[in-house]
């Protein structure tokens, strides 16, 4: 019983800090860089200043 509530607090902030660096591309939906000029993907030009 104990341990399921575990599972959910279990969280790596590695991947956290990964998730914020990332968003998603409005053109192909997929995750890309957020410094990144252009989507690596389909091309999609991106703002940085957002
Ligand atoms: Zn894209």
């Amino acid at each position: 019983m104990s341990g399921r509530r575990f599972r959910i607090f279990r969280k790596r902030p590695q991947d956290d800090l990964l998730e914020r660096s990332m968003r998603t591309c409005p053109g192909c939906q997929r995750d890309v860089h957020v410094f990144a000029a252009g989507c690596r993907h389909c091309g999609h030009a991106l703002d940085i200043a957002s």
